[in-house]
C-alpha cells in the first residue's frame, strides 16, 4: 500500500482479511491526525467533516437514486456513472463499519464529526484504521517517499524511493495499491496538507496507468485569502 490516509488504511485491513501479507509505505508519519502523514483524511484545517450519507430506498432522506444524480448533475455529467453508483451503494456499510472501529459521528444522519486539530478533535479514521492495522501484522514504512513504481513484463511488482534521510530504498510486492491522496498542494492557494504533492498521479502514469477524472479536485467551496474558511450551502425550507 502506498499512503497513509482513509483510503490505504482502509484497503490495507481489507486486503488483510482476505489473507494478503500487507506492507503500508507512506510519506511522513503514521496514523496520528494532523501530522504529516495522515492525509487530507486528518483534515488539519476544517472546522468540522462530514461523510455524505445515503438513506434507504423510497425514503425521504437521500434516497440512493436522489443522491446519484445529485452526483452525476454537481458534476456537470463528467463524473464516472459507475463510481458514483459504487459510493451510493457502499457509503451506508462504510459508515457502520467505522462506527463498529470506533468512530464517532454526532449525527446518525449526517455522519459529522468537528475538526480542529488544535483541539485534538481532527477526524480520526487514521487513528482508528491504524489501531486495527497494528493487530494485522501489516509491516509499516514510515518517511518512506515513494518515487516510482517498478514495472516488469506490463505487471507492478515493487516501488522505489527514498526515505527522509536521502536513503533509496526498493520495495518488492506481489501488487501495488496507490492511495497518495490529491494533487491540491501543486497550486499556489489550497485546502490540501502539505503532502499532496499528486505524486502517485505522476508515479501511475510514468509506470503507463490510464488517469481520469483527473478534473474534479475538490467538491467544496472555500476561501483562501484573507482568511481560509470552507463554505457550507443549505437549502432552507
Ligand atoms: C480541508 C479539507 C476538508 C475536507 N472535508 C471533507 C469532508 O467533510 N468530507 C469528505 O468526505 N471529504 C473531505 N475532504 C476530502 C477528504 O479528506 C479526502 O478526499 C480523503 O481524505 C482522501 O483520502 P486519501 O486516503 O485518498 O488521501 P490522503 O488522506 O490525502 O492520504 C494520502 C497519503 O499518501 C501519502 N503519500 C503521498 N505521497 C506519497 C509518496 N510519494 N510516498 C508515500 N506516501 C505518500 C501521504 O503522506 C498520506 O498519508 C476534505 C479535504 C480537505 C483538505
Amino acid at each position: 500500500m502506498v499512503g497513509g490516509g482513509g483510503a490505504a488504511t482502509a484497503a490495507t485491513i481489507a486486503a488483510h482479511e482476505k489473507g494478503a501479507r500487507t506492507m503500508l509505505a507512506v510519506k511522513g508519519q503514521f496514523g496520528v491526525p494532523g501530522v504529516r502523514g495522515a492525509g487530507a483524511t486528518s483534515n488539519p484545517l476544517g472546522d468540522f467533516w462530514t461523510i455524505r450519507t445515503v438513506g434507504p430506498k423510497g425514503g425521504l432522506f437521500n434516497p440512493p437514486d436522489a443522491v446519484h444524480a445529485d452526483m452525476i448533475q454537481s458534476g456537470l455529467g463528467l463524473a464516472d456513472p459507475e463510481l458514483c453508483r459504487i459510493f451510493v451503494d457502499e457509503v451506508s456499510a462504510a459508515i457502520k463499519r467505522l462506527q463498529t472501529m470506533g468512530m464517532e459521528f454526532e449525527s446518525k444522519m449526517l455522519a459529522t464529526m468537528e475538526g480542529r486539530a488544535s483541539k485534538g478533535k481532527t477526524n480520526r479514521i487514521v487513528a482508528i484504521q491504524k489501531a486495527i492495522i497494528e493487530h494485522t501484522g501489516t509491516e509499516v514504512l514510515e518517511q518512506a517517499n515513494l518515487t516510482d513504481l517498478v514495472v516488469d513484463g506490463g505487471r507492478c511488482i515493487g516501488a522505489v524511493g527514498i526515505d527522509d534521510q536521502g536513503e533509496p530504498f526498493v520495495v518488492e510486492a506481489g501488487a501495488v495499491i496507490m492511495a497518495t491522496g490529491g494533487v491540491g498542494q501543486l497550486f499556489q492557494y489550497s485546502f490540501n496538507p502539505p503532502g499532496n504533492t499528486g505524486d502517485g498521479y505522476a508515479m501511475a502514469m510514468r509506470a503507463g496507468a490510464e488517469l481520469f477524472n483527473m478534473e474534479f479536485m475538490q467538491q467544496g467551496l472555500a476561501t483562501t485569502w484573507p482568511q481560509q474558511a470552507i463554505l457550507m450551502l443549505y437549502e432552507m425550507e
